[in-house]
């Protein structure tokens, strides 16, 4: 099987709007000073933004009400326009898909649970890394977000967490739509602003942070440099080269053991156990020799797999493993040594993460009418 893998970067068509998660804060205080305005107005506006979450400079009532508007086109354009939000399980998932400013269709998602409110974000628009079971895959990169664009998702969502009586967004994961270290420039400063303490940043602990990745060895090992506690989910979904090639077409070119070697020292770094990504997949991937042959991948690592059900995307021809399958699969690597979860199914009501909900509305025009196609879809949960 021959695949197209996107790894050179697309050129922007447009360019995004500054905003001021693109900026730090003496970009934020020169931005300002060009409209006239004093420098102390920044640390206003990023207590604002990043501490309360507050994206709309009309609503900051610390702001002169002549000077909101001049601020806010200089500093806060709006990125995100929500043209779905949509909540299931009794409004404790709501996802959303956001416009960017060029047109491009991006998804965020939001799980609260009794313990954390989890949002699930994208890096890119599309993705380039062609998983052929994953919906983003089938259609390709769009483009990069930019770092404001990834840490509004983050914004929004803590903002929509507290509007809605969830609770207080505690938990990122990078599990929407692309591939983060394919965008790692614009990852890298994300992760510091979500996790740097207001007025810098978001003020989210990095242990909260899970980043998901099909396994960009450079960029793994550069992530691994930044000695940032975050989690690191690797999505291997097959233990051996000749499965993996297929299902996670970049393991052509960083293979198995290359990709849990540079897992391996994340965690020797990081002291952080790596979390092992596996879709279930019916008679692909869900044999008991492929759970023996990863336990003993996996066996003394600081390591823990987490199995999720497939979701089958409309018109693939794979399908989840039946329950009695992945029963047995859990048991095999339990036995040897591996701790294993099966991942919480979240949202099957509605489209939502792996690029189906973005799919759905882009597939019905500029309708919002438009219904999601059905069958549902896992929103994860990965970081614990
Ligand atoms: N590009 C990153 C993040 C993508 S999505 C990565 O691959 O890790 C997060 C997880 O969802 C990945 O493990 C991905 O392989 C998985 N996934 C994608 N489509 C899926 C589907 N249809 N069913 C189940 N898991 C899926």
């Amino acid at each position: 099987m021959s695949i197209a893998l996107t790894l050179t970067e697309p050129r922007p068509r447009k360019k995004a709007p500054v905003h001021l998660a693109d900026l730090d804060l003496a970009g934020c205080e020169s931005a300002l000073s060009e409209i006239g305005q004093p420098a102390f107005r920044a640390k206003q506006l990023r207590n604002q933004y990043f501490g309360r979450h507050v994206g709309d400079a009309t609503l900051m009532t610390d702001l002169p009400a002549a000077a909101r508007e001049t601020i806010g086109e200089a500093l806060l354009p709006r990125l995100l326009d929500a043209v779905r939000l949509d909540d299931c399980d009794g409004g404790k998932t709501v996802k959303a898909v956001w416009r960017l400013h060029d047109g491009a269709l991006v998804e965020s998602v939001i799980m609260a649970y009794p313990d954390r409110v989890t949002a699930c974000v994208s890096s890119q628009a599309g993705c380039g890394m062609a998983c052929p079971f994953c919906a983003t895959g089938q259609g390709g990169l769009t483009r990069n977000l930019t770092t404001a664009e990834i840490v509004d998702q983050v914004v929004a969502c803590a903002r929509i967490a507290a509007e809605r009586g969830l609770g207080r967004l505690s938990h990122i994961v990078f599990m929407g739509m692309g591939e983060p270290m394919a965008n790692w420039p614009r990852l890298q400063k994300a992760l510091r602003l979500i996790t740097s303490p207001v007025p810098d940043g978001v003020g989210l602990s990095a242990r909260h942070v899970t980043v998901s990745t099909v396994g960009l060895v450079p960029q793994i090992r550069k992530l691994t440099a930044e000695e940032l506690p975050v989690t690191l989910a690797v999505s291997l979904h097959a233990p051996d080269d000749e499965l993996r090639d297929e299902l996670v077409p970049i393991n052509t070119r960083w293979k198995v053991a290359e990709v849990l070697a540079a897992a391996w020292d994340y965690a020797e770094v990081t002291k952080r156990r790596v979390s092992i990504e596996y879709a279930m997949i019916r008679d692909v991937n869900d044999q008991p020799w492929r759970a023996d042959l990863l336990g003993e991948l996996l066996a003394g690592r600081l390591a823990h797999v987490n199995l999720i059900p497939l979701n089958p995307t409309p018109g693939s021809r794979w399908d989840a493993s039946p329950k009695a399958v992945e029963a047995e699969f859990v048991r095999r690597l339990r036995a040897a040594g591996v701790p294993t979860t099966v991942r919480d199914t979240r949202g099957q009501e509605i489209d939502g993460a792996c690029g189906q909900l973005a799919a759905s509305v882009r597939e019905a025009g500029s309708s919002s009418a438009a219904e999601p196609e059905p069958g549902g879809l896992t929103s994860s949960d990965a970081a614990s």
